[in-house]
């Protein structure tokens, strides 16, 4: 018997569409693992599941027997928007790897805030020797907005290195050592307790600007801010009024409204933002390839359909 067809549906650039393509077939060798525009209509018809990177929405509707898609990224939030009630689930990456590489990511713009680089590398620049005071980690509060799969590790690891950390969830949660608030009440009580507020949370109708003028204002004076979930969580025009207004001391930005993010952005120049190119945690190609193996390997045995988005909460 030939190897099922495995579509894989992207809109990714060529090259890297290829280089999925090899390494997830290099996980599955029992797989035919077919680019979208290849397949046939036969093909088509017969998908009951198929991997997904940024998917045309209208090519996922000429499969109308999907049970479920596998996304190879950890925020699905642009195609849960495009697909609306399609009858399939959407199963994104959750990757251990992943993980541990937002927790080393959120722990060095922490020790960069934390060391008073920005000020030092500032005060470089004009040749000034100054000392700055020292704070122990213990007392430097960092405040995560989002307990998942990469906060809740987050979380592990700074407190671990002796932080005072809290954490913020929509149902309650016990992790050793950090502060846990949970439901929307509770948000700007975290705030207001911290010197640094993380963001890892997922975009979704509840989230989208939550992070708003309320909130920064619940933040005490000269905390800062790391946004490394989606740009839309923040709201931008009140973030930049914190910053000019001194009320924040500064902002990690890795991810935008739009991306990349236009030259014309009062955000590049801004002495206040430290600015990445949404890199801090990007997908494992080897890695992710294992787990989604693993996830198709398991439907393929028996029907087994891995933990999927919730469509109501969004995430
Ligand atoms: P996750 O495991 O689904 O965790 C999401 C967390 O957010 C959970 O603690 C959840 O609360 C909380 N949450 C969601 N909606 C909430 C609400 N309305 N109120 C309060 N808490 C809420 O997700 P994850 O794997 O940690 O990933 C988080 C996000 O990081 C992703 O969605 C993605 O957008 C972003 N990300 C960014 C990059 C990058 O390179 N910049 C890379 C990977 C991921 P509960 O625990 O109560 O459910």
């Amino acid at each position: 018997m030939s190897n099922p067809t495995l579509p894989f549906v992207s809109q990714s650039e060529d090259q890297e569409r290829k280089r999925w393509v090899k390494a997830l077939s290099a996980e599955m060798p029992e797989e035919n693992i077919v680019m979208f525009e290849d397949l046939s209509q036969a093909d088509l018809e017969a998908a009951k599941v198929a991997i997904v990177a940024d998917p045309n929405p209208e090519w996922l509707k000429s499969m109308p027997n999907l049970v479920f898609v596998q996304s190879l990224w950890a925020g699905v939030e642009k195609m849960m928007a495009e697909i609306g009630t399609a009858p399939y689930e959407v199963v994104r990456l959750e990757d251990p790897e992943m993980a541990e590489k937002m927790a080393e990511a959120i722990l060095a713009w922490v020790l960069y805030i934390h060391r008073d680089i920005p000020t030092y590398a500032a005060q470089q620049r004009q040749k000034i020797w100054r000392e700055l005071d020292h704070t122990p980690a213990f007392g430097r509060r960092i405040g995560l907005i989002g307990l998942g799969k990469l906060g809740a590790r987050a979380a592990e690891v700074l407190s671990g290195l002796g932080f005072s950390v809290a954490g913020w969830s929509r149902s309650p949660k016990t992790i050793p050592n950090v502060d846990c608030f949970h439901g929307s009440d509770a948000l700007h009580t975290m705030l207001s307790t911290v010197d640094i507020a993380v963001c890892v949370i997922p975009l979704t109708s509840a989230t989208r600007h939550i992070v708003d003028e309320a909130a920064l204002a619940a933040m005490p004076k000269g905390s800062k801010l790391i946004n490394f979930a989606r740009g839309p969580i923040v709201d931008t025009t009140a973030l930049l009024a914190a910053l000019n207004n001194d009320h924040l001391a500064h902002a990690v930005l890795d991810v935008f409204d739009e991306e990349p993010l236009p030259l014309t952005s009062p955000l590049w120049d801004h002495p206040k933002v430290t600015l990445l190119p949404h890199i801090s945690a990007p997908t494992n190609r080897q890695t992710g390839s294992k787990i989604v193996a693993s996830n198709i390997r398991a439907f393929r045995r028996d029907g087994t359909v891995p933990a999927s988005v919730d469509r109501v909460r969004g995430y």
